[in-house]
């Protein structure tokens, strides 16, 4: 395993580090954790929801007698949009309900999860509220680091940032989606550690097609993807979340066979050879691509989640072969007939996406292809 400093904490932590929100049962779950000790992961990350609020439980006995080897970090959520911001009473006690699931008695690294409106970051911070709490959990020796989780827009994570109130940020990032490219760097200015969600891009690097292929050759695509994010001086550890012990050897095997120095002119090299795929195609692939976050659709008074047809939209355009596109064609109609454009989809969206007018766009798509497909 390759480590690197985590930023201003000072500690040694595994360019790889496990997301703990995939695991299928408690079984595979205990199985995938010991492995991933095993080969020297040594940072943990869950969420008091991730697996139905089962996975801090599983994480805690995969861990077992290890856990003093390795480096815990999970998170509560903060809010969202309307009333139920969580006071500093309830902060103290979702980490001592987290303690209590994982079986220890400190967490090395607590969240404030998806922090992604103004509105909720300035909840936490006021008097009483969650900040305070969680504070007086690391005077108690509770909480060794405080961070955040994001995807907010650069601006509210820039403002974060100057502020100074957590150590480590996680954030999207990967060759397909990087609006927080710059507050990564910015985060590495202030000696502030930075977790990475999706290096590959919900599995979309993984999908194989010549195009990904010929960009990261000659690495493989999965590794291409984790280099890419890896030899971004500002990223400390990738995060994957990780479904079995195979995928778990396969990932660390991929992280081993890095050089101990990585050359950040590695992103330079595979975004020109992206580049030379795609051509004009680039702009509006970035443009329009949907990480399948779904924070439209907890927005969206009609429930609409467009992520089903934007994702294989994003495949597409990668020039992946997604065989019979009708279904998608009745979904994104679906759709539409429902949607009132009342646009709080896009105020929220990461990517800045008018859902309406991507599921148009996507919907024409999909309509041509299958007319050139009938015309064969
Ligand atoms: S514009 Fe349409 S998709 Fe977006 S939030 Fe409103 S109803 Fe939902
Ligand atoms: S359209 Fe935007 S908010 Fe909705 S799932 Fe995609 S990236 Fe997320």
């Amino acid at each position: 395993m390759r480590y690197t400093t985590f930023g201003e904490t000072g500690e040694k932590v595994s360019r790889l580090s496990l997301g703990c929100m995939r695991f299928p049962d408690e079984e595979t779950a205990i199985e995938i954790v010991e492995k991933a000790v095993e080969l020297g992961i040594n940072y943990y990350e869950t969420g008091s929801r991730y697996c139905g609020g089962q996975s801090e439980v599983w994480l805690g006995k995969g861990l077992g007698t290890r856990r003093k080897d390795v480096m815990v970090s999970t998170k509560a959520r903060v809010g969202g949009r309307g009333p139920g911001f969580p006071t500093a009473d309830d902060a103290r006690r979702m980490i001592g309900e987290s303690l209590g699931r994982l079986g220890t008695d400190h967490l090395d690294f607590y969240h404030a999860w998806s922090v992604n409106y103004p509105e909720e970051y300035d909840e936490l911070k006021k008097k009483g509220m969650w900040l305070e709490g969680v504070v007086r959990a690391k005077e108690e020796g509770l909480v060794r680091h405080v961070g955040v989780t994001s995807h907010a827009t650069p601006a509210l994570l820039m403002q974060m940032l100057d502020e100074g109130l957590f150590e480590p940020y996680t954030v999207q990032y990967s060759l397909l989606l990087q609006p927080h490219r710059d507050v990564i760097r910015k985060a590495r200015e202030k000696g502030r550690g930075v977790v990475l969600m999706g290096p590959l891009a919900g599995g979309l690097l993984a999908k194989h097609t010549p195009v990904l292929a010929q960009a990261f050759a000659p690495d493989s695509q999965v590794l291409g993807a984790f280099k890419y994010v890896l030899c971004d001086p500002g990223v400390s550890t990738a995060a994957s979340g990780m479904r079995s012990v195979e995928e778990v050897e396969a990932n660390c095997a991929l992280i081993d066979s890095l050089p101990e120095e990585l050359d950040f002119g590695y992103q330079t090299a595979v975004g020109e050879r992206l580049r030379a795929e795609l051509g004009d195609g680039l702009e509006e692939f970035e443009r329009y691509l949907c990480g399948d976050c779904r924070y439209c659709t907890t927005v969206c008074p009609e429930g609409i989640v467009p992520g089903s047809v934007f994702k294989p939209y994003n495949a597409v355009m990668l020039k992946v072969d997604i065989g019979n596109t009708q279904r998608l064609i009745e979904r994104a109609d679906a759709m539409l007939s429902r949607c009132t454009r009342c646009g709080k989809c896009q105020e929220i969206c990461p990517q800045g996406i008018n859902v309406p007018d991507h599921l148009e766009r996507v919907k024409d798509t999909f309509a041509a292809m299958a007319s050139e497909s009938a015309q064969r």
